[in-house]
């Protein structure tokens, strides 16, 4: 019964990543993303049922559009794969069952909201370089609802509310040191939008978890760099934090139960 359960998670996370795809597009052309139906970017024709099935019209299609021939960016497809997976995964690492008590279904219902708000930042921060606020107030309501709702089980929210205000904080303080510093606010390390979106991440996974998906966000941006430096030995340039945030909130979400110890570790010493 249980396959049943997870092919259906897989299906529900495929189709949220073909919704997201839709929202890192629209969200920054201030486009509606609930009313008007889709449409080729290249040839503006309408696009029909069949030509929006979640991965199923892009491998049919062969990667093109049907009316036009334009190339459809692969990066797309691999958006709602990856959803599949990581809600896949986060269902996997909370041993989601049929017989899970209904709090445990809460929890990864909440949870797939607040990793829909990671999801679409992103990918608007990989493009745009900005977080919009409204994506972060979409964040802040999910992680107060699942605030309260740790607090109606019986959790502890101290560390939630660390994360939420004592982190960004730090942060905030050292961007505005170094900007009387440096006198340059370009040069500074984070922006106010990746500063506001720790915040919300801290709220909803708490602050030991928070300074963890710091750390990997920071680890995987300097991989990239390192990296990027090597095959074009380009200039450094701006940074989309808020998508290596995105990553890092993702990886620790799906390794939560697992490395409970750990951040409950980080918190123990700080604290
Ligand atoms: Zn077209």
């Amino acid at each position: 019964m249980d396959i049943i359960l997870y092919i259906a998670i897989f299906s529900i996370g495929i189709v949220f990543g073909s919704f997201f795809t839709l929202a890192v597009y629209r969200i920054p052309r201030k486009e509606d993303i609930t009313h008007v139906r889709s449409h080729c970017t290249s040839c503006n024709h309408r696009l029909e049922f069949w030509d929006l099935i979640p991965l199923f019209s892009y491998i049919f299609l062969g990667g093109k559009c049907r009316y036009c021939g334009e190339k459809i960016r692969p990066r797309y497809f691999l958006l709602e794969i990856f959803s599949g997976l990581v809600f896949l995964g986060l269902a996997f690492s909370r041993g989601l069952s049929i017989e899970m008590p209904l709090v445990g279904f809460i929890d990864l219902a909440l949870t797939y909201l607040f990793v829909a708000g990671t999801f679409i930042i992103a990918g608007i921060d990989k493009e745009n370089f900005e977080i919009p606020n409204g994506l972060i107030l979409y964040e802040l309501i999910v992680g107060i609802i699942y605030t309260i709702f740790l607090y109606a089980t019986g959790e502890k929210i101290l560390s939630n509310i660390i994360g939420f205000v004592a982190i960004p904080l730090i942060l905030f303080i050292v961007d505005y040191i170094l900007k009387k510093l440096l006198k340059d606010e370009s040069k500074l390390p984070f922006g106010m939008g990746d500063i506001k979106y720790m915040a919300v991440i801290g709220l909803f996974v708490g602050f030991g978890a928070e300074i963890l998906t710091i750390v990997i966000a920071l680890l995987i941006t300097g991989i990239v760099l390192a990296i990027q430096c090597g095959i074009r030995k380009i200039h450094m340039e701006q940074i989309p934090f808020g998508f290596y945030l995105s990553i890092a909130a993702n990886i620790v979400l799906i390794a939560m139960p697992l490395i409970k110890n750990i951040i409950d570790c980080i918190e123990m010493i700080i604290l």
